[in-house]
């Protein structure tokens, strides 16, 4: 039991009991057993009503950050061209990812706290030509929402893979991974899904699998053998059948209260948060409020505190909210309302502690 009795961190996300009860069963070898495979293929099937898509879902073990690079590294190989739609610290991350990694990267900054520019994307992408383009649908750190039906529509034009983490974002919110073009769209078990970090999921559509075998790139993270191991019964390696039996037990609470019940919740408690916070004279971070993420809620720290008196205070009082990276760091503080903890009560206790203590 954590000792914080509120707990609003943007992940990893509180897990809730039926799902920490999927934990507890015994299973034979994942390598081995056909019934790892209907498992998989079950949570697969599901994962694909729910993210809107006929792509076939690589589930691997991992967290979510070994997707990202998996993902990268399955797509590209020296020279490729990246086109970074940066409107945060993960999709800036995209980049500087490239960077390492030796690609060709072009950075579109668009700031921390909006969302880009689609005429100026598209302008970029027919002057740069890029292979990949990247971008993150939710910015957990800046609790902003990125659209991304044109940014499919830009890969498409320009003949790119379109790469999305909608790690923060997917199964809380539409992600309509076909209708917006996303060939690769990336999720991990630790935000929405409520379950600790053991899982990485990515969406892939055919044009990525066929830039994947011509790629051709061997890894643990490698995502080419995917493309045939669950129908051909092998993995690269021994599967997690105990996060594989929490991700149905996820995706059961899910389909269980209705797909769209879960986006209104979502959205229902991101509205309550927001109201809530400006009720207490607070700012919230992004530009406008059209843009704020349903799965989380970044707010200013006030000029009249410090977050770290702030968080003292808060915790002091068991309530555990996020704080910041880099250049957010003690200037934006978050609360995660994704999951499990998209619950009205939790963020409305939340907000009478912040009360209290400011
Ligand atoms: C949480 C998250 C990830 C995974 O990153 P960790 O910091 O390792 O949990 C990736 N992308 C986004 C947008 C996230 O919110």
């Amino acid at each position: 039991m954590s000792k914080y009795k509120i707990g609003l961190v943007p992940g990893p996300v509180s897990i809730p009991e039926e799902i920490r009860r999927a934990y507890l069963a015994e299973f034979g070898s994942a390598d081995l057993e056909e019934d790892f495979f209907q498992l998989y293929e079950k949570n697969e099937r599901t994962l694909q009503q729910i993210l809107k898509t006929k792509n076939r879902i690589a589930i691997m073990s991992g967290e979510a950050m070994s997707i990202l690079w998996g993902a990268l590294k399955s797509t590209t190989d020296q020279g490729s061209k990246l086109l970074c739609v940066a409107n945060g610290l993960f999709s800036l991350g995209f980049g500087e990812m490239g960077q390492d990694m030796g690609l060709n990267v072009e950075m579109l900054d668009f700031g921390l706290n909006s969302i880009p520019d689609f005429d100026e994307v598209r302008e970029a992408a027919r002057l740069y030509r890029p292979d990949i383009i990247t971008a993150v649908h939710c910015e957990t750190p800046s609790g902003t929402l990125t659209p991304l039906k044109e940014l499919g529509e830009i890969s498409r034009e320009v003949g790119a893979v379109f790469i999305v983490d909608f790690v923060a974002s997917g199964c809380g919110c539409p992600v309509d991974v076909d209708l917006n073009n996303i060939d690769i769209g990336l999720l991990g078990s630790q935000k929405v899904l409520s379950m600790p970090p053991h899982l990485s999921i990515a969406t892939v559509s055919d044009r990525a699998w066929r830039k994947i075998s011509a790629v051709n790139y061997a890894g643990y993270d490698a995502l080419k053998p995917w493309r045939n191991g669950v129908q051909n019964r092998y993995l690269p390696y021994t599967h997690d059948w105990h996060a594989m039996s929490a991700l149905e037990a996820s995706l059961n609470l899910i389909m269980q209260e209705g797909i769209e019940k879960v986006y209104e919740r979502h959205e229902r408690v991101a509205k309550i948060c927001r109201d809530g916070v400006r009720a207490l004279g607070l700012e919230l971070f992004p530009i406008n409020e059209s843009i704020c993420s349903p799965t989380v809620t970044a707010v200013n720290v006030p000029p009249n505190t410090d977050w770290k008196t702030l968080n003292d205070k808060l915790r002091s009082e068991g309530v555990v909210l996020g704080g910041n990276y880099g250049p957010l760091a003690g200037r934006v503080f978050r609360f995660g309302h994704m999951g499990a903890q998209a619950q009205e009560e939790l963020v409305v206790s939340a907000l009478e502690v912040l009360k209290r203590v400011l």
